[in-house]
């Protein structure tokens, strides 16, 4: 199935699917395991930053021949594209899915190079996610957020025909200095405003009771990053205490064990919203 159109059915089902961020071969591996497990489908995310860090050819073939061998449904998508030239490369690898975040740019820019992207995505039948409003980006002020506003999220899917819209609705990327609170109330109009599935970033550190609320009220896809790579570099940190293993092998399966858990309770919050 298109994970467009698997979105349409979770928008239906007031269902969503979780998004993981992959850094390297373990991080990946504990979360296709967890999906696996579980027999959820998930999305298996890179960012440019993680691009640049294994190389797309690289990156790309080792998530699809990872999809294979733990015989998962699975997407893999392009998390916050910044440039057309981004877009375009991974989907000449074969990506299913990208993001073109332009929710800096001002609304009209935005919807300008989403359409952009969403008509190159086309020849490719592809699956495309924006960005509205404010998400504050890792080392960013985390109060300095522009909430996503209803008429524009109109506007916006009127003028882009985007397949995923990714708000802004209280959430941060990283880690929280406070618990952040999510509002639900404009998550609702939002929902209620446009048809396209709705996506919510930066869930590290949501309250669980608080992301099934997002999920009952519009949020399709749910993005995990922060605590992955934090999940795994505990354990990686308090495995080597006092130990002079120098095989990796022996060494990152029990940090990946981790990645693997935090990803199933992520999975079976979000299922039983
Ligand atoms: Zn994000």
């Amino acid at each position: 199935m298109k994970l467009r159109d698997k979105l349409i059915q979770l928008k239906a089902e007031k269902k969503a699917i979780l998004a993981a961020n992959f850094y390297n071969f373990e991080t990946l591996s504990g979360i296709l395991q967890a999906a696996s497990n579980l027999k959820l489908p998930v999305i298996l995310q890179l960012s440019e930053s993680s691009i640049r860090y294994m190389s797309l050819t690289v990156a790309t073939a080792m998530a699809k021949a990872a999809i294979k061998e733990y015989a998962v449904e699975a997407w893999l998508h392009l998390d916050h594209g910044s440039s057309v030239d981004i877009v375009q490369k991974c989907l000449d690898n074969g990506f299913d899915s990208v993001m073109i975040d332009a929710s800096e740019k001002s609304l009209d820019e935005n919807i300008k190079i989403t359409y952009r992207v969403v008509k190159i995505a086309e020849g490719y039948d592809a699956n495309v996610e924006a960005e509205l409003g404010f998400v504050a980006k890792l080392g960013q002020n985390q109060n300095e957020q522009k909430f996503t506003q209803p008429s524009d999220a109109i506007k916006f899917a009127d003028g882009t025909g985007v397949n995923a819209l990714a708000v802004a609705i209280g959430s941060a990327h990283g880690f929280y200095k406070q618990t952040p609170k999510l509002d639900i109330e404009l998550l609702s109009r939002i929902n209620k405003s446009i048809s396209t599935p709705l996506v919510l970033h930066g869930s590290s550190g949501i309250p669980d009771a608080t992301l099934q609320e997002a999920v009952r009220n519009g949020i399709c896809k749910i993005n995990l990053a922060t605590e992955t790579k934090n999940t795994f570099m505990l354990a990686l940190k308090e495995r080597l205490k006092n130990n002079n293993e120098i095989d990796l092998r022996i060494v990152f399966p029990d940090a990946t064990q981790t990645v693997k858990e935090l990803i199933e309770k992520k999975m079976r919050i979000i299922n039983e919203a």
